[in-house]
């Protein structure tokens, strides 16, 4: 009787915690202050270093993949990569761990929608830590979720972002987390980014994945991953991208 109600018990907090958990809304995580100060770049350019794997020369997507390990289905034209509404994001065929990521991104000229709406994507590493790709140029959204926010985890030091239709940069040096043999995380993720030379996170400790709802955890996976730009609806290029194996 007693093991019976333990389990009756238990089931009742199970439900209790699922609801609390769908009760929970994305709004809950977004953090509007500070407004990260805005910044006006100096001029860039990055070619790959010697040492450098190339993922994208402006010439194909020989480096990617798509939705179900199909063909990258996003438009090559004149040396940039488009993301294409509803084709989904596309993945590095190679896997990585720790790395410096160097990627050159631009939203679209013709100004549409706001917010979050307006020129999103985003690069995951590991498929799963979102360094967000915003057009943050005079559009208010959560600071937490601006351009070169570790999305919904570290706001930027800086809003350096250049005008929409304008060429950016981000220099990205990702450390991948570790886990021992239970599964449990021994050493966090840490991300700096670099956004058009300006350093807008500095070694700033991931709290799990990127997450949309509610607080994320870790959970345990391998050492070497794709790394993922998103297809979030609108229009982002991306070009000369090269990566360096840490
Ligand atoms: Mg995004």
């Amino acid at each position: 009787m007693k093991k019976f109600s333990i389990i009756i018990s238990c089931k009742i907090s199970v439900l209790l915690l699922s609801l609390t958990c769908t009760a929970q809304k994305p709004e809950e995580t977004e953090v509007w202050e500070p407004e990260p100060e805005k910044v006006t770049p100096g001029s860039t350019a990055h070619d790959a270093p010697s040492d450098a794997i190339v993922l994208f020369d402006g010439t194909d997507l020989s480096q990617w993949v798509g939705q179900e390990g199909k063909e990258a289905q996003w438009k090559v034209e004149n040396g940039a990569m488009t993301v294409v509404k509803g084709t989904g994001a596309i993945r590095t065929r190679q896997g990585f761990g720790s790395a410096q990521l160097h990627i050159e991104w631009r939203t679209p000229d013709v100004i549409e929608g706001e917010g979050q709406g307006r020129g999103n994507s985003g690069i995951f590493f590991q498929d799963r830590y979102e360094v967000q790709v915003l057009d943050s140029y005079n559009n208010r959204t959560y600071s937490n979720g601006q351009a070169a926010s570790i999305y919904k985890q570290h706001i930027p030091l800086a809003n350096a972002c250049r005008p929409p239709g304008e060429w950016q940069t981000y220099d990205i040096i990702f450390k991948a987390p570790s886990f021992d043999a239970s599964g449990k995380m021994t050493k966090p993720a840490y991300v700096t980014v670099l956004h058009n030379g300006v350093l807008v996170q500095d070694h700033v400790e991931l709290i799990g994945p990127t997450q949309y709802i509610g607080k994320p955890q870790y959970q345990a996976h391998e050492d070497e991953l794709p790394i993922q730009l998103q297809d979030h609806g609108n229009p982002v290029s991306y070009r000369n991208i090269w990566i360096r194996e840490l």
